[in-house]
């Protein structure tokens, strides 16, 4: 695989200053590992605060050129970027797969899924309007300016090695905003490939600059800096609240993608294979390993045997493996660490009286594999319902009435993705509408898309990514008086 990806000249590591591809300024490097194999794929420079602030720099010095291009200009060479993505997409599935597990079918989509956020960018540029209000003074005018925030700090997770940076640096580049983006360490392979590409469809050095190694570090310098305007972050609450907390200092603006807790309500009345096929996706995709996965699927009393038996048996079929064998659904989980939170969030609930129907154990692969496991009896009040499992298993909670599921889905500080599964209409609106959550998928398991907005509320996080609404997260409002006329 590396040799296919070298000679696409994809396979880049180091970091992007510039312009220009930098090692650490001290030499030191870090490995990246393919979880599968535990196998170092290949060696990246460990990067901090002196690597970022030199990309403030060049970020900030191509922001004012790259903020006064058209919307026609940045719109052409986004499209080209896009149109760039595309043509490269079995390399840059390739790459999401081998540092991140995922079974190639899913990186695949990703890089589909990815590269739309950079295509709807592209056609959103062009649609940045401002807005002329009517005065309280016949002498006045009143124009409402949208213009871009400015350099843009962005720090993306490992599960969606692609689809992370593309929903934040498509539309801050659509807004002529300039980015430094540290991918996670876990997985900077796919952002440095398509940073490459970036270059390749012409978008100017400095507008789009890759660091990475001590997070921290890097971290602290993007806060720190008040020539970055912009934190936008995807990744856990913890780390989350410390970005919000550091970004007070120079009072910048926020935007967090965080944890969910996602609930999946099946009512008596839904379709039942409807709701096993959309339950198996929202929980089993990229091995449990997404912000909205279902974490908790309640289950009304007169469907529950009924379901938990249809979803065994759904889960039973699904190959495990490494994502580049044909057939694999689930792949590695990303690291030992996630199998041992995995083990110790199942650990807590069998001992207060949770029972594993399927699974429950690591897989006889070894490694970082987990067996696709099935939970019943689970209680909202246990670890594994308060907490983001981030693996393989499916905890099954019991309800009587819709009021119950509601209080029991809403009861968690988290608030990003929910499902419901009924086939009454009213029902969908009433539940929809009382759920504390930023996105519900009705009789849906996977419902993210580039053109619609995707964000969490409470303590998911702030702000939205994809569609309209995702573009304003890039964009200050100037009012404009025009007097004396
Ligand atoms: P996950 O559980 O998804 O790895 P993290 O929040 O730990 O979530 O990581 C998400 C991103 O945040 C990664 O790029 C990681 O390197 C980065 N990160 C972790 N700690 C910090 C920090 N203190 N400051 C800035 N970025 C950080």
């Amino acid at each position: 695989v590396t040799s296919q990806l070298t000679s696409a000249g994809l396979l880049r590591t180091q970091g992007l200053i510039g312009g220009k591809w930098v090692d650490a300024y001290d030499g030191k490097t870090i490995k990246v590992y393919n979880p599968a194999t535990g196998e170092p794929i290949a060696d990246i420079p460990c990067m901090g605060g002196n690597e970022t602030n030199d990309a403030i720099s060049s970020a900030y010095d191509a922001y004012r050129s790259w903020s006064k291009t058209t919307a026609s200009e940045r719109s052409k060479l986004l499209r080209k970027w896009y149109d760039l993505l595309m043509a490269h997409k079995e390399e840059l599935a390739q790459l999401i797969t081998l540092e991140q597990g995922k079974p190639l079918k899913e990186s695949i989509a990703e890089v589909n899924y990815g590269a739309a956020f950079i295509e709807f960018s592209a056609e959103e540029a062009k649609r940045v309007y401002g807005d002329i209000i009517p005065p309280p003074l016949s002498d006045r005018r009143i124009f409402v300016l949208k213009q871009p925030v400015g350099v843009v700090g962005a720090i993306t997770p490992w599960n969606f090695p692609l689809a992370m940076i593309t929903r934040k640096v498509g539309p801050a580049l659509a807004c002529g905003c300039t980015a430094v983006v540290k991918p996670s360490e876990l997985t900077p392979l796919t952002a440095l490939a398509a940073a490459e590409l970036s270059i390749e469809a012409g978008i100017p050095a400095g507008v789009l600059n890759v660091v990475m190694g001590n997070a921290p570090d890097i971290g602290d310098a993007l806060l720190a800096s008040t020539q970055v305007r912009k934190i936008t972050f995807t990744g856990s609450t913890a780390v989350g609240k410390k970005l919000m907390a550091g970004a007070a200092g120079t009072v910048k603006k926020v935007s967090l993608e965080l944890g969910g807790n996602a609930p999946c309500i099946i009512f008596d009345d839904a379709d039942l294979d409807v709701a096993v096929n959309g339950t198996v996706a929202a929980k089993f995709r990229n091995s449990g390993q997404t912000c909205v996965c279902a974490n908790r699927i309640l289950v009304q009393e007169g469907i529950y045997e009924k379901f938990a038996n249809a979803l065994v048996n759904a889960v039973q079929k699904m190959k495990v493996g490494d994502g580049f064998s044909e057939g694999v659904v689930q792949g590695p989980l990303i690291n030992e660490a996630a199998v041992k939170k995995v083990e110790s969030l199942i650990q807590d609930a069998t001992s207060q009286g949770a029972k594993v129907i399927l699974g429950g154990q690591r897989h006889s692969l070894g490694l970082t594999f987990y067996e696709p496991t099935v939970i019943t009896d689970v209680k909202n009040e246990m670890r594994i319902s308060r907490e983001e499992v981030f693996g393989p298993v499916a905890p099954i909670l019991r309800f009587k009435t819709e009021e119950e599921a509601i209080r029991i889905a809403n009861d968690t500080n988290a608030g990003l993705g929910s499902y419901i599964f009924t086939n009454s209409v009213q029902r969908s609106w009433r539940v929809a509408e009382a759920l504390e959550y930023g996105l519900v998928g009705v009789n849906e398991g996977v419902i993210s898309t580039e053109v619609a907005p995707f964000g969490g509320v409470k303590q998911s996080g702030l702000g939205r990514e994809g569609s309209k609404y995702g573009m304003d997260e890039y964009l200050e409002i100037k009012y404009v008086c025009l007097g004396n006329m």
